[in-house]
């Protein structure tokens, strides 16, 4: 009855600023750890027979949540082929050995970010830049953590809806093709109103959870067999979940809209445009949001203004870590904490951005020729810029301590 959204592309924009200032957090004494580049196939070689354990136990914990969007696969890996197929992820994807590069790197030699991954587009002015490692090279764990915590947006988790025999069903939101057609594997919406529970059960069907279980599992086996470097881009790869689900965007369908809303579309006979409105809305202060962060966590590598320092301090400082024990529990109450606050975030981007951006159904930011970030900024009222701050300030303030939470689980400290 209630379906709703189509998600814009990356949350938090680019998560290797997310996690880099994350890891600058006094708590965190181990980011300068050298490690050595390995490609996943010779991990995959030396660990055969551990993997097949942890993904049977995998199985075993998944078939425990009784989840209808799953099928047991063959847990028998010996090529990368096979360890994807084993983790139901894109067949196509490929694990290329690079580092990216912290705004204002030192010049020296860069790779065009497509020879990573074909979803890496830069857009102007958010910077991208890579550079080549090899096997056997020595790396930090800071630079590994940083890196592939955007990997989950280069291609495995992408068009997985043409492969039944993984079991992920019907797509429950998102599009079956591009980018949004991870949005399942990103966005999780646990914390709806009885309406949409009832209505638009699919909506709260996502699997983010799912992902942080695995990738964990994933990383534990490569630290206890001293496989460091794969033990850190796991790592990465189940924080890069953690921190889509702080983002209260993707942890909340409709952060705009009140109960009277869905009371409202329930009896309308208009319901195809009540949802296509709401959904474009929420998809324009979405990409604000996470434009805006995402730039100012940039610049403030950049140049010394007191907001975007104030923006990198709520991620590298407060609590070290969150209470939380397992994958599960840590998931849970990041997207409770994103949920509750989606609200207040939303009202927040209202009061900061021109109407036109925020407050019209029929514009849309991430294709309209007349937004720019930068004109946001500069056109932001002071006091709007404070409150956005503040609010910035609690989501980032979550995923700084559940990035942590969640390496420290990894790497059983
Ligand atoms: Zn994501």
């Amino acid at each position: 009855m209630i379906v709703l959204l189509a998600a814009p592309a990356f949350a938090w924009g680019h998560h290797y600023l997310v996690t880099d200032r994350a890891l600058s957090h006094p708590s965190v004494t181990w980011a300068d750890e050298q490690v050595e580049v390995e490609p996943l196939s010779a991990f995959i070689e030396a660990q055969a027979p551990t993997l097949q354990v942890t993904l049977q136990a995998y199985q075993e914990w998944m078939a425990g949540r009784k989840s209808e969007r799953f099928a047991p696969q063959g847990t028998l890996v010996s090529t990368e082929v096979e360890l994807l197929a084993a983790c139901r992820l894109n067949p196509t994807a490929t694990f290329p050995l690079v580092v990216r590069l912290l705004p204002g790197a030192e010049p020296g030699e860069r790779i065009d970010p497509a020879t990573a991954s074909k979803y890496l587009k830069p857009v102007a002015p958010l910077v991208m830049e890579f550079a080549a490692v090899e096997a056997g090279d020595l790396v930090s764990a800071r630079s590994v953590v940083d890196t592939f915590t955007d990997e989950p947006d280069w291609g495995f988790d992408h068009e997985l809806w043409v492969y039944p025999s993984y079991g992920y069903g019907e797509i429950p939101y998102g599009k079956l093709t591009g980018e949004s057609s991870k949005a399942a594997f990103h966005m999780q919406f646990g914390h709806e109103n009885l309406l949409v529970k009832m209505f638009a059960h699919d909506v709260t069907e996502g699997m983010v959870v799912e992902r942080v279980e695995l990738f964990l599992r994933l990383s534990r086996v490569a630290f206890d067999s001293g496989h460091r470097y794969w033990g850190y881009r796991f790592a990465a790869w189940a924080a890069h979940y953690v921190q889509d689900l702080a983002q209260p965007y993707h942890s909340k369908a409709l952060p705009g809209e009140r109960f009277g809303y869905y009371v409202k579309y329930a009896v309308s006979e208009k319901k195809d445009e009540m949802k296509a409105e709401a959904t474009q809305l929420a998809a324009n202060r979405h990409f604000i949001y996470e434009d805006v962060v995402a730039y100012g966590l940039q610049q403030s590598y950049l140049e010394p203004d007191p907001r975007y320092a104030a923006m990198s301090g709520w991620l590298s400082g407060g609590e070290a870590v969150l209470e939380a024990n397992t994958a599960e529990k840590l998931a849970e109450l990041v997207m409770k904490r994103a949920a509750k606050h989606a609200p207040k975030i939303d009202a927040a981007i209202l009061a900061a951005a021109d109407p036109r951006f925020t407050d019209d159904p029929s514009y849309d930011v991430e294709t309209a020729p007349d937004y720019t970030v930068a004109g946001v900024l500069a056109a932001m009222p002071a006091p709007a810029w404070d409150t956005l701050l503040e609010e910035t300030g609690q989501d980032f303030a979550t995923a700084g301590a559940a990035t942590r939470t969640l390496l420290a689980l990894a790497r059983g400290d």
